[in-house]
């Protein structure tokens, strides 16, 4: 139980179940702590999620801290540029760079983290408390037994609209084209966002098979998105959402293997 000294620290990253979990630990802290809400700005995401912040601020009765990084223009196709890779087994740059950095700066010793985590992800919370004793974290979505669809309920009956993304079909808000997709839902990108599709295309013809995100399921060799074929389109396919949290929870798993 955290100490009333203690900063409750929320991310959210303009999906509906940090919107709710930031909801809940004001519910739950923000009479005795000082609860903190922040949220990364990256330019990659659909302009709506900006819509669906300011509503949420409005549902939280409190502003959301926004950093927002400078070094690459809170861009992803910047840092993939710059650090001349895409993703390898310890994830994605433009997490790292982009998010995890600026948490790293801003936060403070002590600080109890808000985890966003559904009520289906809590073999990932399991994971992290074991291999993490001595870091406090919080899941009020695991603790009601909260999960995605709930979530989604809960931001539309509090009168929010859910964020574009989500209306169009897909699982979370994360940047349109985000690397940790299938080929499913690379197909949803290429007819939804032509632009934002070519753009990676272009990247991996800059950088080559290293920068390739997936494998042909026969022969295992890597294949770039300009040469994905024609297949199951999946606008809703599980991709895990993005934040600074569950970003470090991941990393700290994969270092600790
Ligand atoms: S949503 Fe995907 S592409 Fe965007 S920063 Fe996160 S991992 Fe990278």
């Amino acid at each position: 139980m955290p100490t009333e000294s203690t900063r409750i620290v929320c991310q959210f990253s303009c999906g509906a179940a940090s919107a709710v979990a930031s909801r809940l630990a004001l519910a739950d802290y923000g009479g005795t702590h000082d609860v903190q809400i922040i949220n990364a700005f990256i330019a990659n995401e659909h302009e709506d999620n900006r819509r669906f912040l300011a509503d949420c601020e409005t549902w939280f009765g409190r502003p959301i801290t926004v950093l927002r990084d400078t070094k690459y223009g809170a861009d992803i196709n910047e840092v993939f540029r710059r650090e001349r890779y895409v993703k390898n087994q310890f994830g994605a740059p433009c997490t790292k760079l982009l998010k995890r950095r600026l948490l790293d700066a801003w936060k403070q010793p002590g600080d109890v983290m808000v985890f966003g985590y559904t009520a289906e992800e809590q073999d990932r919370l399991d994971t992290f408390r074991e291999r993490n004793p001595d870091r406090a974290v919080i899941a009020p979505l695991i603790d009601r037994g909260l999960g995605k669809e709930d979530c989604k309920a809960m931001v539309e009956r509090a009168g929010i609209k859910l964020p574009f993304m989500y209306r169009l079909g897909y699982d979370n808000a994360n940047c349109i084209g985000c690397v940790k997709g299938g080929e499913g839902y690379f197909r949803a990108i290429r007819e939804d966002f032509p632009e934002q599709f070519e753009s990676l295309c272009h990247l991996q013809d800059l950088l080559g098979p290293g920068s390739y995100l997936h494998r042909n399921r026969i022969t295992n060799e890597r294949f770039s998105l300009r040469n994905l074929g024609d297949g199951p389109v999946r606008r809703n396919e599980k991709i895990p959402t993005c934040s600074f949290f569950c970003e470090i929870a991941e990393a700290d798993i994969v270092a600790s293997m």
